[in-house]
């Protein structure tokens, strides 16, 4: 149960006090306080405050991806080359100590994929965060 007033206009719950309906701004000063089940306070499906808006995904930071992409790639590069050129480098010289560069360049080769996929993940974040901000019911 929830305490409020009920909107005579949209069927809204609102807290004991408000003077004004938060979901469509009907005055309901002089609704009376009541107890309304819970099932009466469920905010509206967000999506019908759109109705017939198909959901599009445009991402505003295509560059910041594609360099990610492109960063990670070369990470994935430079992993493949140092591991390769550590096992070349074992055959020939038949010592560790060889491989040490090597191993080295695959390690900042998995840093520039980590770095990448912290970008992409970033420029995800603020893209559903924008997403969310505009599905969000105007006030
Ligand atoms: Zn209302």
């Amino acid at each position: 149960m929830k305490r409020g007033k009920k909107c005579p206009d949209c069927k809204e719950v609102n807290d004991s006090g408000a003077s004004f309906c938060v979901w469509c701004g009907t005055n309901i000063s002089d609704v009376t306080i009541g107890d309304h089940p819970e099932e009466e306070t469920t905010r509206r499906n967000i999506d019908n405050s759109f109705p017939g808006t198909p959901v599009t995904y445009v991402s505003r930071y295509k560059t910041a991806i594609f360099v990610s992409n492109l960063v990670s790639f070369f990470g994935w590069v430079l992993v493949a080359m140092g591991v390769l050129f550590a096992v070349i480098g074992l055959y020939s010289s038949l010592s560790m100590i060889g491989m040490l560069p090597d191993l080295g360049t695959a390690v900042s080769g998995l840093f520039l994929v980590m770095g990448g996929q912290i970008t992409k993940a970033t420029v995800d974040n603020a893209d559903h965060t924008r997403e969310i901000l505009q599905r969000l019911p105007e006030r």
